[in-house]
């Protein structure tokens, strides 16, 4: 599987070997390709409710190879960790799920209801496998969605939204000497920008999610003009911003498109916006029945991991850095900035679904030489195995 390059496509090839795995176990599955190389899989164990629905994404994101110690592009083994783009950000959460569910079958455990694998493409991007496989109804009749995203042992029950927006001023190129001939884009789009920051800012000032916190907003790329005598012609901002459901991303949308109309109508700008990202925040319970069950099922396993004091300094410091919490004897239960596939899944009933994410990793997701604690790893699929067990008793 992390031989795979599957940079925001060709996950069919990583369905294909899963695909191969689960028929040589008998399980029943199911590859939906869509668009060039691109597929989701779905396979399932067991028959009738409850269903839990596993998930995990195919997809990784670029490396910079130069960066590497080793070759990300091939699993590698050493001093108790594993090396390659993906053993993180999830192709081990992924394969963790589905070697559970095989050994289940072979092991003949009786599964009172379905485990529901749901393994996707595009979650980085836009995420338009999830999207397709709950337009496909295939999370109708689910009860309870685990996703195998690293989280370590820790219970993500809630994460934030995502909407970035690219906002287009078009002006009229003209000599700076002459700015009347022209119209400057660059300063349209400052002054528009200004408006709609403050409108956001009023809008959204002391209204807080509980477990998320408040609405992110950042201008994070902008462009324009080409010469320092010259009346720009084009200017371009990108904003990004972090949601929570007590401020939608409709309406942050809203807020651009009643500034942008309005400051059009009063001036000779030419403003325009276009979405590029919109997933939506989503809230699970922080008591269900499954979290309960992966804090007692889990717990033993957190507190006989080999962890030297520096790695809990460690652990604790970029914990703190991410704005999570660590502890070393309890499965802590939180919220969190990053999105998942959950904000598709579970477009319909955003908040108050037996939601979990809950994976083998740590902090090098994205990263030069992304690693994963090989006990770590081994430890999940015993832990998803009683899971699926015990839930679905
Ligand atoms: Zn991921």
């Amino acid at each position: 599987m992390i031989e795979v390059k599957s940079v925001n496509g060709n996950e069919k090839e990583v369905a294909d070997i899963l695909k191969k795995v689960l028929d040589d176990a008998g399980i029943q599955n199911e590859i939906l390709t869509f668009g060039n190389n691109r597929a989701n899989l779905v396979a399932t164990l067991g028959k009738g409710r409850p269903v839990l629905a596993v998930s995990g994404h195919m997809d990784v994101v670029e490396v910079d190879k130069d960066n590497w110690e080793t070759d990300p592009s091939e699993l590698v083994e050493k001093d108790g960790m594993f090396y390659g783009r993906g053993v993180t950000d999830m192709k081990a959460g992924l394969a963790a799920l589905v070697i559970s569910m095989v050994e289940l079958k072979e092991a003949g455990t009786p599964i009172n209801g379905t485990i529901k694998l749901l393994a996707t493409a595009g979650e980085e991007v836009g995420q338009p496998g999830a999207e397709k496989l709950t337009e496909q109804r295939y999370m109708k009749d689910v009860d309870a969605l685990l996703i195998a995203e690293p989280s370590g042992y820790r219970c993500v029950y809630a994460n934030k939204g995502e909407l970035n927006i690219t906002i287009d001023s078009k002006g009229q190129a003209a000599h700076s000497s002459m700015p009347k001939a022209g119209i400057n884009a660059v300063e349209h789009l400052l002054h528009v920008l200004n408006n709609i920051e403050t409108k956001v800012k009023q809008a959204t000032d002391g209204i807080e999610n509980e477990v998320l916190g408040d609405t992110v907003f950042n201008i994070d790329v902008i462009k324009g003009g080409n010469q320092i005598n010259a009346i720009p012609a084009f200017a371009q901002a990108q904003i990004n911003m972090r949601t929570i459901p007590e401020f939608t991303n409709a309406q942050l949308e809203d807020i651009f498109k009643e500034v942008i109309d309005e400051y059009n109508d009063q001036t000779d700008a030419q403003i325009d916006y276009s979405v590029t990202m919109n997933t939506i925040a989503i809230t699970g319970k922080e008591d269900s029945s499954l979290i309960q069950l992966i804090q007692k099922i889990g717990k033993p396993y957190l507190q006989n991991q080999e962890m030297s004091d520096e790695e809990i300094k460690q652990a604790k410091k970029s914990a703190e850095l991410t704005g999570l919490k660590f502890s070393k004897d309890e499965i802590l239960t939180l919220g969190m900035s990053g999105g998942t596939d959950g904000s598709k899944f579970l477009i319909d009933q955003p908040n108050g679904f037996d939601y979990v994410m809950f994976g083998p990793g740590n902090d090098t997701m994205h990263k030069d030489n992304e690693s994963l604690s090989k006990s770590m790893y081994f430890d999940y699929i015993d832990i998803y195995k009683k899971l699926f067990t015990e839930y679905l008793k």
